[in-house]
């Protein structure tokens, strides 16, 4: 790739790129203008795309648009074919993606430096060029090997459990001072053990940091290597002098920053002891064994009518058993019925509720429940003790009120949704056994004014609405 001075249209291009990065970003924001915010996105992404293609010297475009449309072809047919409740253990093996091309960037250019036109006077690589090229090969090594962990962890093939080794914070921070400082000498040896021992310890620090993180700690993880996967771009697009990269990689390397710290504050947690991990250690220990000798009350789907019927106001509370049953069209026919019957029908959304951010308000959405209808948790919690029914569909986590009282609990200090005030509460999961994310049993289970509804989430809702019928 020759470098020949920049034409300010491509600048421009990149720039109206950047503009509708932003646009939807913004539109991302909310669930009203996400689909806006969804196209202005690929506008974006088509303009970048299609200006480097033509204004580039390409080395072959054919090659390009057969892998363009190789690539294209997995992706649909994955996108296709996925499940919603996939969706978090696929976003981290997308961000496994990021961070692997851009370690394969930051070896192509290590390796033939002239090509990337990064070759200074003396006939080595630029000193600037070998400081973008260590941080970029670094953090996107680290992103591979974290996000792999994510989604194994996510997926279900490794323990979400933590795992902790001795002296963990001794062996990464030596690490991660290792890193540093061999990228520092690589500006004065740009000898390949130098740049080889780099990858290869990024590789194993991404490994160190994420097997320790367990429990109700993933969300943050999930966010945070989304962040890095922005800034492994961000620095592969100063290597490739691709300003759109750059742009765009910035983007979603402070987005998911700020992600990141919101899902911190929802969960209570501070980000550094997130990093440190651990979190939900004994979770398994404390697991739902008590539940089979303590006394709880079945309800059936025609008590479940009755009382809602009846009700002034229901709150439904949604978690990840509800999107594993797909059980949001029926939900809504349900809130429809009972509005028919002039109940009050609101949704209260916990900020970690499933496996993603948003998990739940996409759900809803599709579902064409209103969006006036869907509460954050500061802005509903205080209704429950209001309310005549608190009707919680495959969440559990979210309603623990150990998290409230139990300083050993692995959740302690996670703001939960108050579900427990309500004047009674029907809680929908398939068994007494099945626990939630973070391993624990749940004491809402076992109150005088709940209801355990024990069958699968979609199969109990439509029982409802035909007992409403
Ligand atoms: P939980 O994982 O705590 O609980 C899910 C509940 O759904 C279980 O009680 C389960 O019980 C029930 N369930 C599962 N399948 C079905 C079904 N088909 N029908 C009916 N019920 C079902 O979910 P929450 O949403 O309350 O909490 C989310 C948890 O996940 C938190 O701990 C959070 O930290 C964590 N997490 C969140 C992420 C995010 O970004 N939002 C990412 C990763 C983790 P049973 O098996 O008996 O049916």
């Amino acid at each position: 790739m020759e470098h020949v001075a920049v034409s300010p249209w491509v600048m421009l291009a990149y720039l109206v790129a950047g503009v509708c990065f932003i646009i939807a970003l913004r539109g991302l924001s909310s669930p009203e203008s996400s689909r806006a915010g969804n196209r202005a996105g690929m506008i974006g992404m088509a303009i970048a795309v299609i200006t480097t293609l033509v204004t580039h010297d390409v080395a072959s475009l054919p090659e390009i648009g057969i892998a363009i449309a190789i690539g294209g072809a997995i992706g649909f047919v994955i996108a296709k074919r996925i499940a919603m409740t996939a969706m978090p253990q696929l976003v981290a093996a997308f961000h496994s993606l990021v961070g692997l091309a851009a370690v394969l960037v930051g070896a192509a250019a290590y390796l033939n430096p002239e090509a990337f036109g990064i070759v200074g006077a003396t006939g080595e690589i630029l000193t600037v060029s070998r400081v973008e090229m260590g941080l970029g090969v670094a953090i996107g090594a680290i992103t591979f090997s974290g996000s792999v962990i994510a989604f194994l962890k996510l997926n279900g093939n490794m323990s979400g459990k933590p795992i902790i080794l001795p002296a963990r914070h001794f062996i990464n921070l030596g690490t991660l001072a290792a890193i540093l400082g061999l990228i520092a000498y690589f500006t004065q040896d740009q000898d390949p053990w130098v740049f080889w021992t780099v990858t290869g310890l990024s590789f194993a620090i991404g490994f160190l940091l994420i097997i320790p993180i367990g429990g109700a700690d993933m969300p943050v993880v999930v966010s945070m290597l989304n962040s890095y996967s922005g800034w492994a771009a961000a620095a592969m697009g100063f290597t490739l002098h691709n300003t759109a990269m750059i742009i765009t990689g910035a983007l979603v390397g402070a987005s998911g920053a700020i992600l990141s710290y919101i899902m911190c504050r929802a969960m209570n947690r501070s980000f550094i002891s997130v990093i440190a991990g651990g979190f939900g250690g004994d979770a398994a220990a404390a697991g739902g064994g008590t539940a089979i000798d303590r006394p709880w009350k079945r309800g059936s789907a025609e008590d479940a009518a009755f009382l809602m019927k009846q009700a002034e106001q229901v709150i439904i509370v949604p978690g990840y058993g509800m999107a594993v049953a797909q059980a949001q069209h029926a939900l809504r026919e349900m809130g429809d019925l009972l509005e028919a019957e002039g109940v009050t029908v609101k949704y209260a959304i916990h900020p970690v509720a499933g496996r993603m951010p948003g998990h739940m308000n996409v759900l809803l959405a599709e579902a064409s429940v209103d969006y006036d209808k869907v509460f954050e948790l500061e802005d509903i919690n205080s209704e429950f003790a209001r309310s005549d029914v608190a009707f919680v569909i495959g969440a559990n986590d979210v309603t623990n009120p150990a998290a409230k009282t139990d300083k050993t609990s692995p959740i302690y200090g996670m703001p939960v949704l108050d579900v427990e005030k309500a004047k009674t509460v029907l809680f929908v999961k398939r068994s007494m056994g099945g626990v939630g994310y973070a391993g624990v049993d749940n004491e809402v289970f076992y109150r005088d004014n709940t209801m355990m509804l024990l069958a699968d989430a979609k199969k109990m809702v439509e029982d409802i609405v035909k007992s409403m019928g």
